[in-house]
């Protein structure tokens, strides 16, 4: 019951009259489950009858690809019951092998051929052992179950303790005339979507806290639930060329952080308010581990002729990590599945699955695909990530769940014809976009995305990173969607030539 609270406006505290209280309206809820989630029925209206040569993707089904989902997360969960505090499919540890052991377990049992691991050496990692974060104040001693260090903070065993100082969004207005050397430092971070979109990064509230010789810095998270975030403290902004262009830069702030979920810095809040000293007990332990490997696993569906075709999914995760991205996984296994009963003859081009190695650590598998000559006859790269997020609405201090999926983010990289398939495929499937191409939704493509014909649709909700990336909020009928319109747009590219695919730019310059 405690997945109830993450979402609603109720805290821990109460939990159980609320579990009660939705036990008691289940019944009068049509569309929402005992636990709080919105069933899969309701997203039914998603589903689309198919007609004609569509009828081909039938094999495609979305509680299938639901069923894999499931499997990649009781990974994590496995990480969470061998008692990891940083659980999830770690980029480094064994839970990311096994997933890579399950990947390959689908590759044998479909017949792909050539089926092999690339593992990439990872530079020292930060991992998070065990941590505590505390305030205290007026009588009253508060503790955050929410409360994660910030990604990358550094180790204090030793602990620090600082009084608060609340500077709300933290932008100049708020820290102006404060003194916030040696104190712990309080930042409301407002959500946008894309887990890099925080109004403490933006704004460069991190920045004047660290600057203004800070001791700690608290982010609260958000608008709404409680979610626990893995989140940097660092500063994203966007900054002004003097062309009118923009650019996105990255500074490192290394003032050592927490971030904690809406509910907790709401109770936090209320005791800094109350006007009485309050004294916030942060302590972290973390390890830097070396000489960790992560693996990536390729199988190939081979075709009739030498030219390539790649689908990617990344295998890494935090949590549950059920939308980022047991689902591209799932969506991946589903294509292999669909394309293993083509016969080989009506083939064209082999297409080669590749469940990619620590994305959240650096995505090293598409450099390797580009150093080793792997795209020179590449027809299409095809990402699968962060498929099919439940939309979320936020309610007053609520975040209500719909029975619909989240628009996406969408690039498509070639000739006028490869967009035409795309959107063709997305409008058959009812597949949701933002209204405009976005050149940066390139995911684990990163900077290989124009160096082949290239496909992305992805969507970085606000839950993402969060103990809220949960089975529940990927629906089955969304993942269905986005597998039968890959599958059509896979077999809309090889009714063209290569040169039919490319951007033009791509062809000049042969
Ligand atoms: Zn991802």
């Amino acid at each position: 019951m405690t997945r109830v609270s993450r979402w609603t406006w109720s805290g821990i505290a109460v939990v159980v009259v609320v579990s009660v209280g939705v036990l008691a309206q289940a019944q009068q809820q049509p569309l929402v489950d005992a636990a709080g989630e919105v069933r899969e029925s309701a997203y039914d209206h998603l589903r689309r009858a198919l007609a004609g040569e569509d009828r081909v993707y039938q094999d495609i089904d979305g509680p299938q690809l639901k069923g894999w989902l499931n499997d990649v997360v009781a990974i994590s969960r496995q990480s969470r019951d061998d008692g990891n505090r940083y659980w999830g499919r770690i980029s480094g540890t064994q839970y990311e092998v096994m997933t890579a052991d399950w990947t390959e377990q689908h590759f044998r049992r479909l017949g792909l051929e050539d089926i092999h691991r690339v593992d990439f050496d990872l530079r020292p990692q930060w991992f998070p052992v065990d941590w505590e974060l505390t305030a205290s104040g007026g009588g009253q001693q508060l503790s955050f179950a929410s409360a994660n260090p910030a990604t990358g903070s550094r180790s204090f065993p030793e602990g620090i303790e600082a009084e608060a100082v609340w500077v709300g969004l933290g932008t100049a207005a708020d820290f102006a005339g404060r003194d916030v050397a040696g104190k712990a430092v309080i930042i409301q971070t407002i959500l946008a979507p894309g887990q890099m979109g925080n109004s403490a990064s933006w704004e460069g509230a991190t920045i004047r806290a660290e600057e203004g010789g800070a001791a700690l810095i608290v982010g609260v998270w958000g608008y709404g639930g409680n979610l626990a975030v893995w989140q940097s403290t660092n500063a994203f902004q966007m900054v002004r060329n003097d062309d009118g262009t923009s650019r996105y830069v990255n500074q490192r702030v290394g003032t050592p952080g927490f971030f904690m979920g809406f509910e907790d810095g709401r109770t936090l809040r209320d005791l800094v308010a109350t006007g009485k000293p309050v004294t916030i007990s942060g302590r972290i332990e973390t390890e830097t581990r070396e000489g960790l490997v992560s693996p990536s696993v390729y199988g190939t569906l081979p075709g009739t002729t030498d030219e390539t075709i790649y689908v990617m999914a990344h295998m890494d995760g935090y949590y549950d990590a059920a939308l980022d991205n047991a689902s591209g996984m799932a969506v991946m296994i589903g294509l292999a599945e669909h394309f293993a009963k083509v016969p080989l003859e009506q083939r064209r081009r082999s297409i080669t699955f590749i469940g990619t190695a620590g994305h959240h650590v650096g995505s090293p598998n598409a450099p390797y695909l580009r150093d080793q000559g792997m795209l020179e006859k590449t027809a299409l790269l095809l990402n699968c990530e962060h498929i099919a997020p439940t939309q979320f609405i936020a309610f007053n201090n609520e975040l209500r769940l719909t029975n619909t999926v989240s628009p996406r983010r969408w690039w498509v990289h070639g000739s006028q014809q490869l967009l035409d398939i795309t959107l063709d495929a997305y409008r058959t499937f009812g597949v949701t976009v933002i209204g405009e191409m976005d050149g940066r939704a390139t995911g684990e493509m990163m900077s290989i995305d124009k160096d082949a014909p290239s496909v992305q649709l992805i969507r970085s909700p606000e839950h993402k990173h969060t103990d809220g990336d949960i089975p529940g909020l990927v629906p089955a009928a969304g993942l269905e969607a986005v597998a039968r319109a890959f599958a059509k747009i896979i077999d809309g590219v090889n009714g063209l030539d290569l040169a039919a695919l490319q951007a033009a730019p791509m062809r000049s310059s042969r």
